[in-house]
């Protein structure tokens, strides 16, 4: 239930408003506007009608429902967007947000010359696999902690922040050592535990959508992170399943559109898993823009061809420095604030 208080609503009215909800046994979100307070009544076990009755306390304008499953994350409760801050990084503020690196970590070599050439080309974060979801086991499986100090010496070098995996809750502590936003890959989208765990953390947290996840398990897989605390998520449509095989997987675009509709929260869009083709991560970019995104996740690599994972999918570094001037030289999109 959302509690929309009106523009003369007292500091004293909507304190008594807020511990109202909480007496009826919801948590209480309370999101300041430019011009009104809007208070969120969030839980499952609270009464109900008691909330509804608020409508006669004094400074309420009006009590309503909240449309969808997931509360927190909905624009319903927050016209205003989310900007996330990672590392000085505006994300979602809207300008295009580009996170470029390697898929997975290899060498100190080759993590180095792609961050310089990644920052070079306008980059704005670097991104790197340190612990690796195969879908083999005998795939390379990432270097771990090796992988993290690398990042951050690239990190150093650059100046740019870096985003990697975490993908096991035992791992959130180190990755949190080293990661400016940890990112939950779309294998562990529904890893409820690694949720909670990430919730109590105040660092950013990059969301990726489950192959096979609706628009809804996925905006309830950020709710468990805001419920839990942390209010810095970004989404990240990287590619769903559906019957196409010519594609590694079908990169939805009307879920970037759909979600910046429904959620408050910025979206990016990953055109290297959601077509594993090269030649595709350009258009799809592009296309990912038009459609509202706010930032790009590209995999470079400074030798594909040796890559140790996702090389049919990686921009060599001249490859994604000619995408960074193509995106400089595409029509800026407008972003309305709220
Ligand atoms: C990745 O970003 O390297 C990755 C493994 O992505 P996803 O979880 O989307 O497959
Ligand atoms: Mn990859």
């Amino acid at each position: 239930m959302i509690v929309n208080m009106s523009a003369s609503a007292t500091k004293e009215q909507i304190s008594h408003v807020v511990e109202r909800i909480q007496e009826c046994g919801y948590q209480a979100h309370l999101i300041q506007g430019a011009e009104r307070t809007v208070i969120g009544a969030v839980g499952s076990n609270g009464r109900r009608a008691e909330i509804e009755a608020l409508r006669a306390a004094p400074g309420v304008q009006d009590v309503i429902q909240i449309a969808h499953p997931f509360k927190l994350v909905s624009r319903q409760l927050q016209q205003r967007r989310t900007i996330v801050d990672v590392g000085g990084v505006q994300i979602g503020a809207g300008n295009v947000t580009v996170m470029a690196g390697p898929c997975s970590v290899e060498s100190g070599e080759q993590l180095m010359e792609t961050a310089l050439a990644v920052k070079a080309a306008g980059a704005n974060l670097l991104r790197g696999g340190a612990y690796k979801p195969r879908t083999s086991p005998y795939d390379f499986q990432g270097l771990g902690v090796e992988a993290l100090r690398l990042l951050r010496e690239a990190s150093e070098e650059t100046g740019l922040p870096i985003v990697t995996e975490v993908m096991s809750e035992t791992d959130v502590e180190i990755v949190a050592e080293y990661a400016d936003m940890m990112q939950v890959g779309a294998r562990n989208m529904q890893n409820f535990s690694l949720l909670r765990k990430l919730a109590i953390l105040e660092r950013p947290i990059l969301l990726k959508r489950g192959p096979s996840a609706t628009i809804k398990e996925w905006l309830l897989a950020a709710e468990y992170l805001l419920a839990g605390g942390n209010k810095n998520v970004v989404l990240c449509e990287r590619g769903i399943k559906t019957f196409e095989t010519a594609t590694r997987n079908t990169l939805d675009l009307a879920a970037i559109a759909l979600v910046k509709e429904l959620s408050h929260l910025p979206v990016i869009a990953d055109p290297s898993h959601g077509t594993g083709i090269r030649s595709l991560v350009s258009p799809m970019s592009k296309a990912a823009i038009a459609a509202g995104a706010d930032g790009l996740m590209i995999e470079v690599h400074p030798c594909p061809e040796r890559a140790l994972s996702d090389g049919p999918q990686s921009l060599d570094l001249p490859g994604f420095a000619e995408l960074m001037k193509e995106l400089g030289t595409a029509p800026v999109r407008e972003v309305k604030a709220a």
